[in-house]
Order: structure tokens, then C-alpha cells, then sequence
């Protein structure tokens, strides 16, 4: 039956399988028509595109898939609605501080994404994290005059002369304190200099936090100061006399922290250190609570490595009220609140898209009615258990099937049984499995053991895409991102499917995806139409992928397009970026391209006067040499 005309699916019922109102967070949806759309929000209203007409725009610009599309609108909505909230919560809570974001930049260092952040949060006074020189010089140059910089990680003499230079250009520029060992360095420098530095001071509280990055917290974290440490700081400032430039406390919990209990508790432990470090007479006056705002990236709402159990509201009430409640019994001036949100800042605003090249079917074809004369016992056997399936000893069945399939996968090993007769028996086996898998569908309760029979049948779709350069978290620490086709939502999506990338590595593949109840191990997705290009896109990945990735089989960077969102409804092509060329990439690894082309025209030229070739067919194969060379790593039609 043609899935198209099938009965009884509705866009919603799309809606409903991928969890997009789930995770999308108001931002993305389906179109009646069944395709994924995007929405802007303008003064005179709400605006929706849909991504197909997007990818139409991005092809016919001549950008093939894969192709990073950055949506601006998301993520000046992103900074714009952090910045509200914590306004708003501070508003009603009467707190005596203000709001002060900075996003993180090691979290997405992309020229076009700092640009937009420091343009969209220059009113809100928006700054910026630095965890290295080269995040600091790239932070100088972008940020506005007055803008808030935080300098973390460790710091040489040339990144503290940067700093102290910055501040006295008017920049609000904090070295924040790792480790002891950098203080008679800032001393030595801003005495050297005759500048003040502003100080700030990262505490390791001891609170642990739930996720994936439990590590950050705790004694045993690698950042942040002792309590002995931190006591000796205070005293060598005081000693030289700049106990006034300890003006900020920083604390960073960790990242995607799930559970809003584990923010209010290390919330109140900072605050702590703050009213105590006032009473030594350090005129503290922010406190920076770090990172950790998650992102909802499978949209259940709930304390689980890939969720959370609170909302931004939350978030910003659960620190505004707990700070409120510890400093204010101890008659504490409410300090400046800095957060380091990354993460929840601009996930949002990208989206990986690819096409899907080719399908691997798990199916049995075309079995015969008999077995031919003579065939092996065991494959007897196998073709009984095929030919006298019905609805009981289903996982009894299951078990003898695979025991007799790899009974005659060794007998093929000791050379008993042919190559012909081994590959009937795997249909067979094929076939018996479906059959199950079929009448499993109809069975009341889920059966045990038989749980991954399903999974050992799910189609593999290959997608123009490399796990290891665009979403190199899915490997490195098992991140589940929301996947699903962008189009044909009003068909059901009949196969069931993993996805493997490009490259030549088992690890190169998605196969933990979203469901209803918690994760799936396969996704629903569309059988291939003839002459039509099916497309899926991976959400919320804006945050961290972008530079983690790496080269992996010498897949390179792919297209990035920005685009914005215009208020009549159609979007404008803010930037394009072209991907790494084959020429590209073989650079990075030391080769030249042009002594690579040299020896190809040398053997070229060989074989020419060998006559393998002509010399037309020299030029021509030098041709494609070239274009090759130039050409995109990713697979082009
Ligand atoms: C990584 C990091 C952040 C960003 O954390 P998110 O959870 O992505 O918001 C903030 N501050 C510091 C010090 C970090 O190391």
C-alpha cells in the first residue's frame, strides 16, 4: 500500500510521535501541510516559515546538503528572553541587584554567532566569558566599551597585561582567581602597569549537582579554590593592600543541571562564601553563578541527564529567592547577578540538515516455497520453524531460530555448508524474525526478551552528514538530540530506522532517539520516494558541536547558512559560508594540494606514454582530479 494514501495519520499525530511542542519550545511546529516550520516574533506579531521553503532557498543558492542553518530570530529571542526573565523575577521579588548575562565563548566561538550575541545584547549590557587568550582577544575586539568580561581558566602574564590594558579602556574586565598561584602575577602586572584589576574569586562548592557533568562540582573538581586557598587569596590581597578589588565571587556548578533542587542548593552554599567574604571586608558586589541553565532537549520536563525539571522562570526565581533568603537575615546588600548561560543561549538556533542517500533493508526477499534438493538439516530446521509460525512460543521460537542461524553460520565456517545455502538460511531467519516482530504487534503485553528483535530489524537510513565533525556529542557522551524529517508529515512514517553517517566507523550513526516514554533506540521515518530527496534535521545543536567536531575520515566543516526571519513572513540570507573543500581539509592534515595534483599529472603522464591512456583521456581524468580537489567532502549529486 502507498504509505501517502494511508488512512488515519494527521499532522498531529506527527506532532505527537516526534515531540516536537515538547522541545521545541514554542519555536518550532508543523505546517498543515506537513513540514517542520519556524517561528519569529515581531511587535506586530508572530511569524511562520517553513524549513522546506528554507532549504528550497539555501539549494537554490547553490549550497548542497549537509547544511548548519543558524535562524538569528532564535537566538536574539534566546538572549532577550534570559534577560527579561531575570528582570522580571527581580522586579517582583523587590531584589535590590541587577541582572548581568555573559555567554560563555567557548560555547559556540563562531565569528557571525559572538557578532549577533554582543550586537542583539548590547542593550541589555550583555557581556561576555573568556576561558583563554584567544577567546579574550577575540572578546577585546567585539565587545562594546563598558561590556562585562569574565576571564577565567588559567592566565599568563600576556592575557592579564591584555586585561589590565582592557579595563583601562573602559571594558569591565574581571579576572576571576582559579588557582593561588595566578594572584602575585595580577599584582606584580597591575603594579608593573599602574593598573587596578577588578578580582574575582571561583569557589568550589561542594554541593554535587545530577547530569552529565557531576565532575565539575565538588572537592575534587579541577577549578576553583579551596577553602585554604581561597583564605590564603584574601590575605595576600589584604597584605598588598587591594582587598577592594575583590568585587566578584564566581561559582560554576557544572552544565545541563536537570534537577532545580541541586541550582538552589549550590545557590545557597555560593551565597554563603559571599555574606562571609563581606564580613572579612571584601567589597563584594557580584555573584556569578556559572553555567548550568539546561536546555529541555527531549522535552519530558523532568530530572533526567537530557531534560529538566524547571523552566527559565523557575530558574531565575529559584536563584533570585534563594540568594534573597540567605543574605538577607544577615543584613547583606542583594548583589549583581551574573550567569554564564551557554548552552541554553544557543542551542536553539541551529539545526543540522542532510539527505538521506540510500537505505539498508532487514528483510527476508523472495523465498522460495520449497528448499532446493539437497539442503543441510539445519536449514531444515530453520525453514520448519519459518513455515509453522503463528501466534504461540513466540520467544521460544525466536531463541531456536537464532540458535539454528548461527549453528549454520559455523558450519559455513568449517566449509559444510555453501555460500548460497548460508545466505538462504539468513533470509530465512529474516523471515522468521519479521513474522514475530509481526505478530508481537498484536500481543496485549510486551513480551521479555524479545525487546531487541524489533531493534535487529530496524532499517539503517544513511545520511550526508559526519556524526564525528557536526555532532560530536552523540559519540562522545551519548547527547541525544531531537531528529526527525522535516517534510511529508501528513503520511505515517511506516519504517523504523537508525541512522548512520558517512563515515567508516560503527560509532558514526544516530540511534538513541526521542519517544513518548523516555528514549527509543530506532525513529519512524518515511520510505524514499523515486527522484525526491527526503530531509531530517537534528535540533538544538547549536551549543558546543560547532568546534568539538573534528575530521574524522576528512569529513569537513559543512555549509553554515544564517538566515533571519522577516516580518512579512519570508527570510533573508543574512550569511553564507561555504564548507571545507577536499583541498581544504587534505591542508589541515600537512599535504598541499598542488604537489598533490603535481604527482597525480606525473602518473598521469606515465601511463600516457605507457599507452594504458590517451591523451584526451589524461586531460579529462586531470579534470576531474581538480574538481574533486575543490569539490565538497560531503556526498554530492
Ligand atoms: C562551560 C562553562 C559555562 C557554560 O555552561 P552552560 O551550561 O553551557 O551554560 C559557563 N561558565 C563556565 C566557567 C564554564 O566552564
Amino acid at each position: 500500500m502507498n504509505p501517502r494514501t494511508m488512512p488515519n495519520w494527521s499532522v498531529e499525530d506527527s506532532a505527537a510521535l516526534y515531540g516536537i511542542r515538547k522541545w521545541g519550545a514554542g519555536s518550532f511546529d508543523l505546517s498543515s501541510d506537513g513540514e517542520v516550520t519556524v517561528k519569529a516574533s515581531f511587535p506586530s506579531g508572530e511569524v511562520t516559515v517553513s524549513l522546506m521553503e528554507i532549504i528550497r532557498g539555501i539549494e537554490a543558492r547553490g549550497h548542497a546538503m549537509p547544511v548548519l542553518l543558524r535562524i538569528e530570530n532564535l537566538l536574539d529571542a534566546r538572549i532577550g528572553l534570559l534577560n527579561e526573565t531575570f528582570r522580571a523575577s527581580i522586579n517582583r521579588a523587590g531584589y535590590g541587584g541587577e541582572y548581568r548575562g555573559v555567554f560563555p565563548i567557548k560555547v559556540n566561538q563562531q565569528c557571525h554567532v559572538i557578532g549577533e550575541i554582543v550586537r542583539f545584547g548590547a542593550p541589555y549590557g550583555h557581556g561576555l566569558e573568556a576561558g583563554s587568550k584567544a577567546e579574550l582577544v577575540l572578546a577585546l575586539a567585539n565587545l562594546r566599551e563598558g561590556g562585562l568580561l569574565i576571564c577565567n581558566g588559567y592566565k599568563d602574564r600576556e592575557f592579564i597585561d591584555l586585561g589590565l590594558w582592557a579595563r583601562k579602556l573602559g571594558f569591565r574586565c574581571f579576572f576571576v582567581i582559579e588557582s593561588p598561584a595566578e594572584l602575585p602575577l595580577i599584582i606584580e602586572r597591575s603594579r608593573a602597569l599602574g593598573i587596578q584589576p577588578l578580582i574575582g574569586v571561583r569557589i568550589k562548592v561542594s554541593s554535587r549537582v545530577g547530569g552529565l557533568w557531576t565532575e565539575t562540582s565538588g572537592d575534587r573538581s579541577s577549578f576553583g579554590l579551596s577553602t585554604a586557598q581561597l583564605i590564603t587569596v584574601v590575605d595576600t590581597l589584604k597584605e598588598n593592600g587591594m582587598l577592594d578589588c575583590l568585587e566578584l565571587l564566581h561559582c560554576h556548578l557544572g552544565s545541563q543541571i536537570p534537577d532545580i533542587r541541586d541550582i538552589r542548593a549550590g545557590v545557597l552554599e555560593a551565597c554563603r562564601y559571599y555574606a562571609d567574604l563581606v564580613r572579612e571586608g571584601a567589597p563584594l558586589s557580584c555573584l556569578d553563578l556559572g553555567g548550568g541553565l539546561a536546555v529541555d532537549y527531549i522535552g519530558a520536563r523532568a530530572n533526567h541527564v537530557h531534560s529538566s525539571n524547571y523552566t527559565l522562570e523557575d530558574y531565575c526565581r529559584a536563584i533570585v529567592e534563594t540568594v534573597m533568603s540567605t543574605l538577607d537575615p544577615q543584613g547583606i546588600p542583594h548583589p549583581h547577578l551574573v550567569t554564564e548561560s551557554g548552552r541554553a543561549t544557543v542551542a536553539y538556533s541551529s539545526i543540522l540538515l542532510f539527505n538521506i542517500l540510500d537505505i539498508t533493508h532487514f528483510e527476508a526477499v523472495s523465498l522460495p516455497e520449497s528448499l532446493p534438493e539437497p539442503s543441510h538439516e539445519r536449514v531444515r530446521d530453520l525453514f520448519t520453524i519459518h513455515k509453522n509460525l503463528d501466534s504461540a512460543n513466540l520467544r521460544e521460537r525466536y531463541e531456536t531460530a537464532v540458535q539454528f542461524r548461527d549453528e549454520i553460520r559455523d558450519l559455513f565456517k568449517i566449509g559444510q555448508i555453501s555460500l548460497r545455502e548460508r545466505s538462504l538460511a539468513e533470509n530465512i531467519y529474516l523471515a522468521v524474525a519479521q513474522g514475530i516482530a509481526v505478530r508481537l504487534d498484536s500481543l496485549p503485553e510486551a513480551s521479555p526478551g524479545l525487546n531487541g528483535l524489533r531493534d535487529s530489524l530496524a532499517d539503517i537510513y544513511y545520511g550526508n552528514f559526519s556524526v564525528f565533525q557536526s555532532l560530536p556529542d552523540t559519540w562522545a557522551i551519548g547527547q541525544v538530540f531531537p531528529v526527525m524529517p522535516i517534510h511529508r508529515h501528513r503520511e505515517r512514517p511506516v519504517r523504523e530506522a537508525i541512522i548512520s553517517d558517512l563515515t567508516c566507523d560503527c560509532d558514526g550513526k544516530l540511534d538513541s532517539f526521542i519517544g513518548a516514554e523516555g528514549e527509543r533506540r530506532t525513529l519512524p521515518l518515511h520510505p524514499l520516494q523515486p527522484g525526491e530527496e527526503y530531509y531530517v534535521g537534528v535540533f538544538l545543536m547549536g551549543a558546543y558541536q560547532e568546534t568539538l567536531g573534528d575530521l574524522h575520515n576528512l569529513f569537513g566543516d559543512t555549509h553554515v547558512v544564517s538566515v533571519r526571519i522577516n516580518e512579512i513572513g519570508g527570510f533573508d540570507v543574512m550569511e553564507e559560508i561555504p564548507g571545507d573543500s577536499i583541498a581544504d581539509v587534505l591542508s589541515y592534515v600537512e599535504y598541499q594540494p598542488e604537489t598533490l595534483f603535481e604527482e597525480f599529472r606525473t602518473t598521469a603522464e606515465k601511463a600516457v606514454r605507457r599507452g594504458k591512456i590517451s591523451v584526451a583521456e589524461r586531460q579529462k581524468l586531470l579534470e576531474e582530479f581538480s574538481a574533486s580537489l575543490s569539490g565538497y567532502t560531503y556526498y554530492e549529486k
